[in-house]
């Protein structure tokens, strides 16, 4: 039989991905929001990141698929664009694209946050078990007396003609209120101990304008990304959206960040190679002013390896952890425990807190140590680096190269951070002996290349001696 009541706190992703997975065992699912939802596709306050450029990875957009069948091609529909994540992206790392000969069958799908939010919303209110409300901020836990379990929230809810405080019961209560969650807090003040806390800083900062896309743009392909490399470890990305936009973003670590003006954003552009995005903004025609967003750190909250936690309370999404968005891995991890949360909940109440932090905390672990693993190959990123961290920073830089000619290779490095494949499937021979090999190509094409000049430069120091 189901049970009857759950609530979640907060209506992103997050929220909404964890509600899907509760309409299934909850009579009925309510789901909190403090913001009040605009108009499809218009970005609203309690999700600022959403004007920025978001990419929902292959995995993502196949869980999604799972979660509400037909939603892409809903999405399509109103103007999305689907395409091959590498024969219709360019992808650009360590000091060259990777390779685009071949497709990759993984599928983007080019769409901005807000229409995305705004139709997967859509897609859970249509369940008749679903209520979301918003403008209703919960200020709080009510809990037995014991503080063994949670049993609802106390919330405000605001309307045109006031506000009122109440209190409404629940047998579940989830926690999708993103990385600033009041969880630790109030965990505490219920005499629980705070959960681990682990945060690497990397200070970075987007700035973004929306533009006009024109079909000749980038030769047709749909979008590049440009990883954080040398020499000065900028990045961005260009992405096509609905109504014929392009999202662009670029930004810089530790303090690098693009200034909030036309003729500073364009010279940073310029000066974060291949200069695809500096291309197409330097005459396309800018549908929007810059907006800006910092993001201090990579943060965790380790709710799996709490001694005590209390029954029928969940914490969800971003609230667990919100990773540097450079590699865009947020709505995809969510997704994810989505369905890690079907399936504890699949068997059964009990115990289920600690079962569905445990598998929630294997998701995480895998998308926290791609992104905090490449962030530390930047040198300035203040961490200690393990012998293994380094070990994985240079292979990594060695597959990038090989990547580059290899479209084997390539295709195995999206699988991963597509978060399709597991991270260890790039230490498997077959790719191993692809790096080795690509590299002896790379370092004979470099020495034919530089043999002359260097024999040249020789000659003209041996003469000026
Ligand atoms: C700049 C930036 C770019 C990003 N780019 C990508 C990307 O390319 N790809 C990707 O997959 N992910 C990206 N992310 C991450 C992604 O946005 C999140 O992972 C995703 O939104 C899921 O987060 P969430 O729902 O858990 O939390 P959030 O999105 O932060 O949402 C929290 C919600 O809770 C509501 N809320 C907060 N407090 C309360 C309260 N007390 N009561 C009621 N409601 C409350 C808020 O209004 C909000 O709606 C990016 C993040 C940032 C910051």
């Amino acid at each position: 039989m189901k049970a009857q009541q759950a609530i979640v706190i907060g209506a992103s992703m997050g929220g909404l991905l964890a509600a899907r997975a509760l309409s299934d065992y909850y009579q009925q699912v309510i789901v909190l929001e403090s913001d009040t939802f605009p108009n499809p596709g218009k970005n609203r306050k309690g999700v600022p990141q959403g004007h920025h450029a978001h990419g929902l990875l292959s995995k993502g957009r196949e869980v999604l698929e799972q979660l509400f069948p037909g939603i892409t091609q809903e999405l399509n529909a109103q103007g999305a664009l689907s395409g091959d994540s590498l024969q219709q992206t360019r992808w650009f790392m360590n000091g060259g694209y990777l390779y685009q000969k071949s497709p990759s069958n993984l599928n983007i799908l080019f769409v901005s946050r807000p229409l995305l939010e705004a139709q997967v919303r859509k897609r859970l209110l249509s369940l008749p078990n679903i209520k979301v409300i918003e403008n209703s901020h919960v200020l709080g836990l009510l809990t037995t007396p014991d503080h063994t379990r949670i049993v609802g929230v106390r919330l405000i809810h605001h309307r045109f003609d006031g506000s009122s405080e109440s209190a409404l019961n629940a047998d579940l209560v989830v926690d999708a209120t993103g990385r600033r969650s009041q969880s630790p807090v109030w965990l505490e003040k219920l005499g629980y101990e705070k959960p681990q806390e682990e945060q690497v800083h990397v200070d970075i900062g987007y700035m973004t304008r929306i533009y006009r896309r024109r079909p000749e743009h980038l030769r047709g392909d749909l979008g590049t990304v440009i990883s954080p490399s040398l020499p000065n470890y900028r990045y961005g990305a260009i992405l096509a959206q609905e109504s014929d936009r392009w999202v662009v973003t670029i930004g810089g670590y530790l303090g690098d960040h693009a200034p909030r003006n036309e003729k500073g954003f364009l010279e940073f552009a310029k000066s974060i190679p291949p200069q695809d995005i500096y291309e197409v903004i330097k005459d396309a025609e800018p549908l929007s002013e810059l907006l800006p967003y910092k993001f201090p750190n990579n943060q965790r909250h380790h709710y799996e390896k709490m001694a005590r936690f209390p029954k029928d309370y969940l914490v969800f999404g971003d609230a667990i952890c919100s990773f540097n968005p450079v590699y865009g891995q947020g709505m995809t991890v969510a997704a994810l425990e989505s369905l890690a949360l079907q399936n504890c909940l699949a068997q059964g109440g009990q115990n289920l807190q600690a079962r569905f932090f445990k598998e929630a905390g294997k998701i995480v672990d895998i998308a926290w140590s791609i992104a905090v693993n490449n962030d530390l190959h930047i040198t300035q990123v203040e961490e200690i680096r393990s012998l293994q961290v380094r070990f994985l920073n240079w292979y990594m830089s060695k597959l990038h190269v090989a990547a580059q000619r290899d479209s084997l290779v390539a295709i195995a490095f999206l699988q991963v951070s597509s978060l399709m494949a597991s991270p260890y499937s790039l230490m498997h021979p077959r790719i191993f002996l692809r790096v080795l090999w690509g590299n002896l190509l790379h370092r004979a094409n470099v020495s034919k290349f530089w043999a002359p000049c260097i024999s040249g430069l020789s000659g003209f120091f041996h003469k000026n001696k």
